[in-house]
């Protein structure tokens, strides 16, 4: 498959009172046409700032990007575009799906001008033409009477309805890359569930190319072709749906597929957490950022950042078990005890 977008050393920092927060700390994966990639991890591991990247929405000051990350889009490194380029990169070729609809959506305009208004910024058409196109957008994310809901304002909506409604926002403009940020976060299950089938299905009918930020496991087994696994600004794994699930590398990976709950939990049996919490990250730790937290952190692992290595396919990890000198080297996580 072809690649789309392609992230290569993105690095980006916050300056705030306390110091320079490292927030994305040398991050690289690439996302393939048509494809659904789903970047995995704790609140305050950097997916969001890293989509946040791509949609040029950092903003510097206190953001600062720093100098050697990139982000090629068609053959070029879009972090260098200008203001009017990035307009018209934003909502044409890439849009976002923000976690909040409530908020996302602007309360004192109807849904018709805010999905029209995407629309004529982007393309020539006339206002007919424009309100045409925002009622087949609300058709094709399932409203049910489109022509009453084009009249109606945010608050006027349900939550599952304004998420559907920032999808239409987000398709009308055609873009190759849809980035949903937490898109199910704010619903209640059975509505969760009707907006992941709903992406599956634009992606099959337009062929969009997803990239999926959450911190809900089952909703990326659900949807996901490739996962990214990030921790404290940093790639810690990436692999197909299969490898991640079924044949995870890297301790935190594993820590984290064993903190999800399960139905095959006992009655009464505790869930299992990951104990500590994630480095400061005006202080990175100079190491692998989740020694503190890892049962079989070595010596040398709060030393050295740990390379990346590759196993089959594309599936990589940046751990040190997998140094040819590491007594772990041959370790299989689905026989290790919690
Ligand atoms: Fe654990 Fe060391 Fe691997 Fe980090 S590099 S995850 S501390 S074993």
């Amino acid at each position: 498959m072809k690649k789309i977008l392609e992230i290569q050393d993105l690095r980006v920092s916050y300056h705030t009172y306390a110091g320079e927060v490292q927030s994305v700390r040398g991050v690289s994966f690439s996302i393939e046409k048509g494809e659904t990639l789903a970047i995995v991890g704790e609140s305050g591991c950097g997916k969001s700032v890293t989509a946040k990247t791509i949609m040029g929405l950092v903003m510097t000051p206190p953001g600062e990007i720093k100098e050697g990350s990139q982000v090629i889009y068609r053959d070029k490194n879009i972090l260098e575009q200008s203001e009017k380029e990035w307009e018209k990169y934003r909502g044409a070729k890439c849009s976002m799906i923000f976690q909040d609809a409530l908020t996302a959506l602007n309360p004192t305009m109807n849904i018709g001008k805010q999905i029209m208004e995407n629309i004529t910024n982007h393309y020539n058409v006339s206002k007919k033409d424009a309100k045409e196109q925002a009622e087949k957008m609300l058709e094709l994310v399932g409203i049910p009477d489109p022509a009453l809901c084009l009249k109606k304002y945010p608050h006027e909506l349900s939550g599952g309805m304004r998420q559907r409604v920032m999808i239409a926002i987000a398709l009308s403009g055609k873009p190759e890359v849809l980035i949903a940020d937490e898109p199910t976060t704010a619903l209640d299950v059975t509505i969760q569930a009707q907006i992941i089938d709903l992406m599956k299905d634009i992606q099959k009918k337009l062929g969009t190319t997803i990239l999926l930020i959450t911190h809900d496991l089952g909703v990326v087994a659900n949807i996901a072709d490739r996962i990214v696994v990030m921790y404290s600004g940093k790639v810690m794994e990436k692999g197909t749906c299969e490898e991640i699930f079924f044949g995870h590398r890297h301790p935190y990976t594993w820590a984290l597929l064993n903190a999800a709950p399960s139905l095959e939990l006992e009655r009464k049996q505790q869930l299992f957490s990951i104990e500590g919490t994630p480095p400061d990250l005006i202080h990175p730790p100079k190491g692998c950022p989740f020694a503190e937290r890892c049962k079989y952190c070595m010596s040398i692992c709060t030393e050295v950042e740990p390379p990346e290595y590759a196993f089959e396919d594309g599936h990589k990890a940046c751990c040190w078990l997998y140094h040819p000198q590491s007594e772990y080297r041959e370790i299989d996580f689905s026989k290790e005890e919690l």
